[in-house]
């Protein structure tokens, strides 16, 4: 092919990419887009160079329709559409998108909006799509579509990190873009409590609940912390009936689904699943990749694939994590330092490390036994009786995961025992973890706990 016709195929490229560019988010565009020209057409076939195989394997998987329906404008026989890594050096995404970043981050990412309590920085073009969460994200983008119509109330359960409260302010932020009219109001579940006792104390429930009347959307977090806040249960209550008969939009998270919360009315339960209840769950390891593309691209920083892909392999409970860890090794390359596997490690073992240092073994005992609502001491003492067993290896497998104590060390603690059955109920947790997705969320929950409570 001569150049000449190279050339045209770009420009027609180029249109094609401002079409694609319309159909998808900004930051889903500058991540996977650019940087992308036609090398070659043979036939019925189209050639498309990327910079990197990460790139390659992302476009194939999740943009192929979108870019053969475009291709398809312009050259009505091509058939297929085939993809290689043009070798020359990366441009990184970051020159393009670093100076709108930074004039724009220092504003937005702490402006939380008095009026609607969101945090402008959630939105759904910056919330990445996996396997774990596309029915989750496929009803956020319903309820922003069609408010009060289809899943209502939304109820999104699932462990800590994984994106909660990312999709449950986007759909408030996504609503009031389309429509600013909108009265939108988002609280965690904390934030409801406060204000509640707040009122009462100053003899005003009256005006708390003027304060709903209005809304067109009311978005809560975290309703298991409702668990035996047997006010809040009845206000909120009240309060969702009055939306719900008016046919305005509910939205509820929780760290697990409605009938694992304990200590709640019956009738608030029914009220939670009577919409769409769906979850949340830890991403895989290319959708982690994806989610650390899309925190490189905000933040304006490039790191080669290679990194990221050890990252992702590595860092696989939740979001937050892989995003602390990202932050780190940032740190690190900043101060150019060559990254491998080893100092990745030693990254890794630091940022546990400072995350899980204020973690005493009383902590982890107290909350332990006020979740399971277990005395202490029975927990400690040598009882055999059974609804004692599963909360005390638990609690021993937390010792150990959290504040590295030795299995003699936690022997000792817990009444005497011999390291041997400390070592037999830790890798008994573990492995039930794996098996057992209800127990996993359990001791996710606690560790979440005793790591930020
Ligand atoms: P949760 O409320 O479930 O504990 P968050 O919504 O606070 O979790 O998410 C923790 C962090 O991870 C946030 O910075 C959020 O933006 C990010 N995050 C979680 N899921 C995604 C996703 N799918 N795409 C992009 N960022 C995500
Ligand atoms: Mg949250």
């Amino acid at each position: 092919m001569s150049e000449m016709e190279l050339k045209e195929l770009n420009k027609i490229w180029q249109e094609i990419l401002n079409s694609i560019e319309l159909e998808v988010s900004k930051p889903t565009f500058k991540t996977w887009f650019v940087n992308t020209n036609i090398v070659e057409r043979r036939g019925e076939k189209i050639i498309i160079g990327v910079p990197s195989n990460f790139v390659k394997e992302w476009l194939k998987k999740k943009f192929l329709n979108l870019i053969t329906k475009h291709i398809k404008k312009f050259f009505q026989d091509v058939k297929t559409i085939d993809f290689v890594v043009v070798n020359k050096p990366i441009i990184s995404i970051s020159h393009i998108y670093k100076k709108e970043i930074q004039s724009s981050s220092k504003l937005e990412i702490f402006q939380i909006d008095p009026k609607t309590n969101l945090n402008k920085k959630y939105r759904f073009s910056n919330f990445v799509v996996g396997s774990n969460n596309e029915l989750a994200f496929a009803a956020a983008e319903g309820i922003v579509k069609n408010p009060g119509e289809k899943y209502n109330p939304l109820f999104v359960y699932g462990g800590v990190g994984l994106g909660k409260t990312h999709l449950l302010q986007a759909i408030g932020n996504e609503i009031l873009e389309k429509n600013k009219n909108l009265n939108v109001k988002y609280l965690t579940c904390d934030r409801f409590i406060s204000e509640l006792v707040n009122y009462i104390k100053n003899q005003q429930i009256e005006e708390f609940k003027l304060k709903f009347k209005d809304l067109d959307i009311l978005i809560i977090d975290d309703v298991h912390f409702l668990s035996q806040k047997d006010r809040a249960q009845t206000e909120l209550f009240h309060i969702f009936n009055f939306l719900y008969d008016r046919g305005k939009q509910i939205v509820f998270s929780s760290d697990r689904p409605p009938v694992l919360i304990n200590d709640i009315e019956e009738r608030l339960r029914s009220r939670f699943e009577g919409g769409l209840v769906v979850d949340i769950t830890p991403p895989d390891y290319e959708t982690r990749l994806a989610i650390l593309k899309m925190k490189l691209s905000e933040k304006g920083e490039y790191l080669p694939d290679e990194i990221l892909s050890l990252i992702a392999e590595k860092v696989q409970k939740n979001v937050r994590e892989l995003e602390g860890v990202l932050n780190k090794v940032l740190i690190y390359a900043s101060k150019k330092q060559q990254i491998n596997k080893e100092i990745l490690d030693k990254i890794l073992k630091e940022y546990y490390q400072d995350t899980y240092k204020l973690v005493s073994p009383s902590r982890i005992l107290n909350i332990v036994a006020s979740f399971y609502e277990i005395n202490q001491k029975y927990l400690l003492e040598p009882t055999r009786k059974k609804e004692y067993v599963k909360p005390r290896q638990i609690l021993m497998y937390l010792l150990r995961e959290l504040a590295n104590l030795s299995y003699p060390a936690i022997g000792e603690k817990i009444g005497g025992r011999d390291h041997t059955t400390v070592m037999y109920a830790c890798e008994k947790i573990k492995k039930d973890i794996q098996r057992n997705e209800d127990l996993a969320r359990e001791v996710e929950i606690l560790k979440e706990k005793i790591l930020n409570g």
